[in-house]
């Protein structure tokens, strides 16, 4: 067979994480927490297994946690989501967002991404017949110039997608980059899918921009959220898709085809859990506390640290210690030194090398410290 995707390989996640089982490195690569996750929340896993909650649940999701969704999403963000038409429940935040684009792509439709992006938006799209169209954006703050966004637009732009807070570079969106945002897909056929599978995980008081805050960009947007990040159990891969009822209806003709519907007694578990807000408020507390006690160990390496607003990545330059190319050091870091990172070359369809190494701080304190003092040493 001819290769759909000839350019693409084994996902770096994958890669890296292998990797670093295969020579015993500390793994900072691969975001997911070395802790386990509430036990309360597998107790109730337990017992939704003991109350009969075994079979298909529902093809959108069971209907008690899209209620959990919809007042969290009315609480937080202030907007109203219909359980029954606007929320879908998916095996994690990538098959809702394969999932997006397939049920709206069409050949030749543009989409604009911005790199370093999450490496699975552009395969997606190509499947789909669709034509990449990225923007890279500078470090160390890696803001959007939208006056490049607005020239980027064509008759052909079907689609925006962005990632708030932003995985590899830990940047978020601000209040002005929602006014350009606005700006420029007001009067336009222009959707959004926006990747907020990071939305609980911002510090330093900044407020997350969901599109769901802001009616004339929610009434365009697929939003993407993640359980994985939510509830520290990124292996149980439950996620939600919010959208207009009209965009609902087209994510939920792939969505059943492909999962048809996600596994039943976690979901009736999440949505007993997330009953206490404080799983959620409280996130920001705990990562931030992760992320100053990892930024401090990093600042008596020779790494030198970029922004961290939000995600549980911190990104690091190394341009002091050599000037090899990131994928060749991170091999060299996990081998010689035993710490496993991303490069973020690998984030980029041109594999652009600032540099810069992405770790993720979701670990336990003792895990973090055992890393600096490996990194220490390089
Ligand atoms: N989102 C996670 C990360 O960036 C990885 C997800 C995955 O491995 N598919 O590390």
């Amino acid at each position: 067979v001819t290769s759909k995707l000839p350019q693409t390989g084994t996902t770096i996640f994958t890669v890296m994480s292998a990797l670093a089982a295969e020579v015993g490195a500390i793994n900072l690569s691969q975001g997911f927490p070395d802790y386990d996750c509430s036990p309360h929340l597998v107790h109730l896993v337990n017992e939704a297994m003991k109350n009969g909650h075994n079979q298909y649940a529902p093809m959108a999701g069971v209907m008690q946690l899209r209620e959990q969704i919809a007042y969290k999403t009315e609480k937080l963000y202030g907007a109203k989501y219909n359980p029954e038409t606007e929320i879908t429940i998916t095996a994690g935040g990538t098959q809702a967002i394969f999932t997006a684009i397939s049920a709206v792509i069409h050949p030749n439709d543009e989409v604009i991404i911005f790199e370093p992006a999450y490496d699975c938006y552009a395969p997606a799209i190509k499947l789909m017949g669709g034509v990449v169209k990225s923007l890279e954006l500078e470090p160390p703050n890696y803001r959007i110039a939208w006056d490049m966004v607005k020239r980027l637009i064509s008759n052909r732009t079907k689609m925006i997608i962005l990632n708030s807070p932003h995985n590899p570079t830990a940047t978020i969106l601000h209040k002005e980059d929602i006014d350009k945002l606005s700006a420029i897909v007001k009067d336009q056929d222009i959707l959004i899918l926006s990747d907020e599978v990071y939305e609980h995980l911002i510090y330093d008081g900044e407020t997350h921009h969901s599109m769901a805050r802001y009616p004339e960009l929610q009434k365009r947007s697929l939003i993407v959220a993640s359980f994985g990040k939510l509830c520290h159990a990124t292996g149980w891969k439950i996620g939600y898709c919010l959208a207009p009822d009209w965009l609902t209806q087209e994510f939920r003709k792939i969505h059943q085809f492909i999962v048809f519907s996600v596994n039943t007694p976690m979901q009736y578990a999440i949505a007993e859990y997330i009953k206490n807000e404080d799983v959620y408020l409280d996130l920001p507390q705990v990562f931030q506390q992760k992320r100053d006690h990892f930024r401090n160990g990093i600042e008596q390496t020779r790494f030198k640290l970029l922004p961290c607003h939000g995600s549980y990545f911190q990104s690091v330059t190394y341009s002091d210690i050599t000037d090899e190319k990131d994928a060749e050091f991170t091999i060299r870091l996990a081998k010689e030194f035993g710490v496993a990172s991303i490069p973020t070359s690998a984030f980029y369809n041109k594999g652009i090398d600032n540099h810069i190494l992405r770790f993720c701080f979701a670990k336990r304190q003792e895990t973090l410290d055992n890393a600096v003092d490996r990194l220490m040493r390089v």
